[in-house]
């Protein structure tokens, strides 16, 4: 079996802000701790549905690492790369779309709906770039043989769509010419107590069914050391009595979409121009936050007000505590606190989270080179792991031919 691998992306939208923070680049914080991730800012995907703007795109991809840096994402423990700079998801997504029915990719949910609302818009998606969106996504997933995907409720069907064709590529091409007699060889490989340990194992579960002796197989071959990836995956599929499994199928690592509101009140997106940037100043914040609308019916210092009525109280549950947030309820409702009172322990608790993320990106503001190093390493490493998945992926497809 594979190891654990972490893999997730972003477009490269411009500078990034507390929905992005709230919602995504805490949750990579936390998990470069526990397994190896891989984060990629996605340029090609921006193209999909931004092809007539790509003179942003360079500066929004190092804003967008800078961001990451900045939220607490550490380069020396985390693969930060570009998609375009690993020309193998190209390579991928093509000799994937040779098999993945286009039925398949009309049916993602969003398509439809996304093709008519830009269409509104005056923005043309129903463009072949854009039906493979999710094909592209699948090849991005599966040529890090990423096999934990952190994605919210609304993305849980591209991770199936990703899982059922990893499937169709294994059943199509799983059964390389030779593989007995490779499985053969690999057995061999694990020395002769081992092997034979193997072999009863292998016995037992495919004659009489037994799934215990399936795991302790599995535990068998996890411990060698001396395999290679292909020989270990050989011997996987071959206790099954299946093939290799040369893509293997992701898992959706649910996260909690944080909604996390803007000063407008509607959910934080650019696209609203509400947003509190990763790296806004402490003025700016103070500004938007003292603007933001609260409860109608509070018109004057007097009147009494429902925090449930008002985005600032969304903004209480993230940045307050509970003594704060009973003092918010008691004092708004009975008019015994104004505002702009209320809303200063929110201004206090942005500035706290935000001010570490503006001194991480600092150095890299000052000198551009920091990032593009950073980059430039992550593009090498997951262009090694990339073409480790391409060679047997070229070789099941029967081109590895010179
Ligand atoms: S007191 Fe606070 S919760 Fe109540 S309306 Fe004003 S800002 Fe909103």
């Amino acid at each position: 079996m594979f190891p654990d691998r972490v893999l997730s992306g972003m477009r490269p939208t411009g500078r990034l802000h507390l929905g992005h923070y709230h919602g995504a680049l805490k949750n990579w914080a936390k998990l470069q701790h526990e397994h190896p991730c891989y984060f990629f800012v996605a340029d090609w995907h921006a193209l999909t549905t931004h092809y007539e703007t790509p003179d942003v795109i360079e500066q929004y991809t190092y804003d967008t690492v800078i961001d990451w840096i900045a939220a607490g994402v550490d380069p020396s423990q985390a693969t930060m790369f570009v998609q375009s700079k690993v020309p193998q998801h190209a390579e991928l997504t093509l000799l994937l779309s040779f098999f993945t029915p286009i039925s398949w990719l009309e049916r993602v949910p969003t398509y439809k709906d996304q093709v008519e609302k830009q269409a509104q818009f005056g923005r043309d998606l129903a463009t072949y770039g854009f039906l493979g969106y999710p094909l592209m996504q699948a090849a991005d997933i599966l040529i890090y043989r990423a096999n934990l995907v952190p994605v919210g409720e609304d993305q849980v069907s591209h991770i199936e769509l990703t899982r059922e064709i990893a499937r169709r590529f294994n059943h199509l091409f799983g059964r390389e010419k030779g593989f007995e007699e490779k499985a053969e060889a690999a057995i061999k490989k694990l020395g002769s107590k081992k092997a034979k340990r193997y072999n009863e194992l292998r016995t037992q579960y495919q004659q009489e069914g037994n799934a215990e002796a399936l795991e302790i197989a599995h535990e068998l071959l996890s411990d060698v050391q001396n395999l290679s990836m292909g020989d270990r995956e050989r011997l996987f599929g071959f206790l099954e009595g299946g093939g290799k499994v040369i893509l293997p199928e992701p898992q959706a690592l649910l996260t909690e979409t944080s909604r996390l509101v803007g000063i407008d009140g509607e959910k934080m997106s650019k696209s609203y121009g509400n947003t509190i940037d990763l790296r806004e100043s402490e003025e700016g914040v103070t500004k938007k936050i003292r603007t933001m609308p609260t409860d109608p019916a509070r018109i004057r210092r007097t009147d009494p007000g429902d925090p449930e009525k008002c985005s600032v109280w969304t903004l209480h549950q993230v940045y307050s505590d509970q003594t704060t947030r009973d003092w918010v309820m008691q004092g708004c409702k009975t008019a015994g606190i104004g505002c702009l009172e209320c809303k200063q322990p929110v201004i206090d608790g942005i500035i706290k989270e935000l001010k570490p993320m503006r001194e991480r990106a600092a150095p890299f503001e000052e000198d551009p080179t920091l990032v593009k190093n950073i980059i430039a390493d992550g593009c090498e490493k997951a262009r090694d792991t990339a073409e480790e998945t391409m060679r047997d992926v070229r070789d099941a497809m029967g081109l590895n031919y010179r």
